[in-house]
């Protein structure tokens, strides 16, 4: 084994985390966290202390997003994968269509045709770097696409189907996307997302930005008698929130940490600073690949790369799985790709925590070792 490649420290990002998630958190919000470490962790979820920090949070994603009138910011545990089946119990009546480009929006999908009480959901499936798009279908009652595919860096705009059946609903994977990219809430029912990507947290967590329309369609659900466990029941989520607190105990640092980022991020100007510095964060690693002559976007059209996450391909010459590796050993992490697309490539995120220069700065290093590797 030779030695590692040493990178000089001056090419280098100031902070080397670039993993999709989780996701960079800042130093300053782990050093909040830590002047709170003896009056807020380890206490009671259901007393004031802890209750405030979930307020806060509701209260600074409604702000980030420009929540639209009765909308409501919903919470509970479990991250995304845990949303996707309290959607499978709560949200979807009968039959559900779904755009699938990635590994995400097929996790969704397969959940809902597992599930006995529902109809066989229609699928629209596009391969790996491109996008599929939803279509008005009859009989549909809840239309649901993913705004970024984190395995893929394509991202779509969020757009309500039109034609779709009146009361049909839109349901919007925005784990990802979500904090990274604009969104007009008017147009989707349900926003959902993760606190360990864009919002620079931790996970186990998932939180749901819901339309009026969206949580009328939870309680009807329920009251029609369906079966739904009780830790997947939206409308005891919906019922929680309101009360600044979840079904379960939380875990509590990561309420934390998001309140902190979201207060953060609204502090420097909300989804549109947000979005700004993420496209910058796009311009400059999409455009060093297009310059360059052994990188390229993965991603062929340039509409559809994301600004949350980035796939770039390399030559055929050029390993990138050594690349991610000599990376690592430098202390620039997580660039390795999404496993199961097997692709010869790198994956970057660009949540707006990563600092444009930091995502210059990794450029630089990766053409420093495609030198000498
Ligand atoms: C990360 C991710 C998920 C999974 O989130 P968990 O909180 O780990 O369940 C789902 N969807 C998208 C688009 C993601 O990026």
């Amino acid at each position: 084994m030779t030695d590692p490649i040493r990178i000089p420290d001056d090419l280098k990002p100031v902070d080397g985390r670039f993993g999709s998630g989780p996701s960079k958190v800042r130093p300053e919000g782990l050093e909040a966290l830590s002047r709170v470490a003896k009056t807020f962790m380890g206490t009671s979820h259901r007393q004031k202390t802890v209750k405030d920090e979930v307020a806060r949070l509701r209260r600074g994603i409604a702000e980030f997003f420009s929540m639209p009138d009765g909308y409501e910011v919903v919470l509970s545990n479990g991250g995304t994968s845990a949303f996707w089946e309290t959607a499978t119990f709560g949200l979807i009546r009968e039959k559900a269509q779904f755009a699938e480009f990635g590994e995400f929006g097929a996790k969704f999908a397969k959940a809902v045709r597992d599930a006995p009480f529902l109809a066989e959901p229609t699928v629209h499936r596009a391969p790996g770097g491109s996008a599929a798009y939803l279509t008005a279908e009859p009989g549909v009652d809840a239309y649901a696409s993913v705004h970024n595919e984190t395995s893929t860096g394509v991202a779509v705009p969020v757009k309500r189907v039109a034609g779709a059946d009146p009361g049909a609903l839109l349901l919007t994977d925005a784990t990802s996307g979500g904090g990274s990219l604009d969104v007009d809430l008017t147009e989707t029912d349900v926003y959902y997302l993760a606190p360990q990507k864009a919002f620079g947290s931790d996970g186990g967590l998932w939180i749901a930005l819901m339309s009026p329309a969206a949580i009328e369609r939870a309680h009807r659900i329920k009251e029609s008698g369906r079966y739904i466990p009780q830790f997947l029941d939206l409308v005891t989520a919906v019922e929680q929130s309101r009360l600044e607190q979840t079904y379960n105990t939380p875990a509590l640092a990561t309420v934390f940490l998001a309140a902190e980022q979201v207060d953060w991020m609204n502090a420097q100007g909300g989804l549109g600073w947000a979005s700004k510095r993420s496209a910058e964060s796009a311009a400059a690693i999409y455009g060093w690949a297009d310059r360059s002559p052994f990188a390229s976007p993965f991603v062929t059209d340039p509409a559809l790369r994301s600004h949350a996450v980035a796939t770039i391909d390399f030559a055929a010459g050029i390993d990138a799985a050594a690349l991610a590796k000599a990376l690592r050993a430098n202390g620039i992490v997580d660039t390795e790709p999404y496993r199961k697309l097997g692709r010869n490539q790198l994956r970057v995120a660009l949540y707006p925590t990563v600092d444009p220069a930091d995502v210059e700065a990794l450029t630089r290093c990766i053409d420093y070792l495609v030198e000498r590797l």
